[in-house]
């Protein structure tokens, strides 16, 4: 695969490591989400954990704002199957309870731990164990005095915040370091993200904060978080949905996937967007199909298509897909059509002859048929459909009478 062929080339950063997840340099872009349980949860975090492990995430964070929520940590460290950061705001002991629990990373709000004394010492603690740190800055918690030098929440407020902070890390020969530099507001978040990328080349965490709600919500972070990948900045992304966690992970693994910057992991659907001549619900038959495979591990193009006429040549460089016509399911590998099945069997037929190719390759799946059936019954309900439909599926003229007659033309 053409890992994020046309993208800006990646900008250069220096690499850290997450407990065994490395972030920057030429490392895989990975994926980050935040558990929603309390901490001190132990059995309730873990599910949550492991579930988002399956679904695509390669680091979890879990706050740790108190101190039953770090004896958590150090029962959860353990027996998670990805690396753990805290989420440290305010308390900067917190930050060294944490560390004692043994999590990988932490993450500092550097807008509300603010007294030098303090950042050292975490920044030290951290040194001393070989732990990374993430200077969070957050558009909407920045240093007020930062707020009053720049007139407001600017993008060079945000990088300056960075900037301190480094130069506390620097202080105390501290340099596992990875930034954000988030806001609510796509833009800004943009804009901040760029001046950064040009004043350091620590690794970046991407993330637009406080998106909200699906389906707005993942449209800000798209939005955001792809705009900056596909011009080179960018090492590690979280989505902030105000949705289950498991949501978040499932979008960053796709995202990237779809960006090229992942090898894909599970099935990539393709779906026509339906029209006059579609012959099944499309959006139906797609819905099902996605059901279907679920978090199967089949990397495959799979398309569905409304119609035999367009379908099979629309989706020729899928690997597999399926068209209806005159209710039955016409199947397609690499846009040769090798079965007919009837229209209530199309999604199972889907998921087989998927599952097939995966394990044993299209050329295979091709062999183990007579094509030639296929393509005449496939040429059959075309022409039959073509018959019918003409090249006026949507019923162009006879709207055309009925408008003129509307309007007493
Ligand atoms: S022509 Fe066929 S494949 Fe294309 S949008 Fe319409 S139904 Fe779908």
């Amino acid at each position: 695969m053409d890992v994020g062929k046309w993208a800006t080339a990646r900008r250069t950063t220096r690499q850290i490591s997450v407990g065994d997840v490395k972030v920057g340099g030429d490392a895989p872009i990975s994926v980050q989400s935040m558990t929603i349980t309390k901490t001190a949860d132990v059995e309730g975090t873990l599910q949550q954990i492991y579930a988002l492990a399956a679904a695509g995430c390669d680091i979890v964070r879990c706050t740790c704002n108190e101190i039953e929520a770090a004896e958590g940590l150090a029962q959860i460290v353990p027996r998670s199957p990805v690396p753990i950061i805290a989420d440290i705001h305010h308390q900067y002991k917190m930050a060294l309870a944490a560390l004692e629990a043994g999590v990988q990373g932490l993450r500092l709000n550097p807008g509300n731990i603010r007294r030098p004394e303090h950042i050292k010492a975490v920044a030290a603690e951290a040194r001393d164990r070989n732990v990374p740190i993430r200077i969070g800055v957050n558009a909407g918690s920045l240093d007020p005095d930062l707020y009053t030098k720049f007139g407001g929440a600017t993008p060079e407020a945000m990088v300056e915040s960075a900037q301190r902070e480094i130069a506390y890390f620097q202080e105390v020969d501290f340099d596992l370091i990875k930034i954000s530099v988030k806001a609510s507001s796509v833009p800004l978040m943009v804009e901040a993200y760029r001046q950064l990328a040009e004043v350091t080349d620590y690794p970046l965490h991407l993330g637009v904060t406080e998106a909200g709600p699906p389906p707005n919500g993942l449209i800000k972070a798209t939005a955001g978080i792809a705009t900056l990948l596909m011009e080179g900045i960018g090492d590690t992304i979280r989505y902030s949905l105000t949705a289950d966690p498991i949501e978040e992970a499932r979008a960053g693994r796709q995202l990237l996937e779809a960006l090229g910057l992942r090898e894909r992991k599970n099935v990539d659907l393709i779906a026509c967007p339906s029209c006059g001549r579609a012959e099944i619900d499309v959006i139906d038959v797609a819905k099902r199909a996605m059901e279907a495979f679920g978090e199967r591990e089949i990397p495959l193009q799979v398309a569905v298509m409304g119609c035999v006429v367009n379908g099979p040549g629309e989706a020729r460089e899928a690997d597999i897909g399926i068209a209806a016509g005159n209710k039955r399911g016409h199947l397609f590998v690499k846009g040769r059509n090798v079965a007919v099945v009837p229209e209530s069997e199309m999604v199972e037929a889907l998921v087989e002859w998927a599952e097939f190719i995966h394990e044993h390759g299209a050329e295979a799946a091709i062999a183990r048929v007579d094509v030639s059936i296929a393509e005449r019954e496939a040429k059959r309900d075309r022409d039959a459909l073509m018959e019918t439909q003409g090249s006026d599926a949507n019923h162009s003229s006879e709207r055309i009478v009925e408008i003129r007659r509307t309007v007493g033309n």
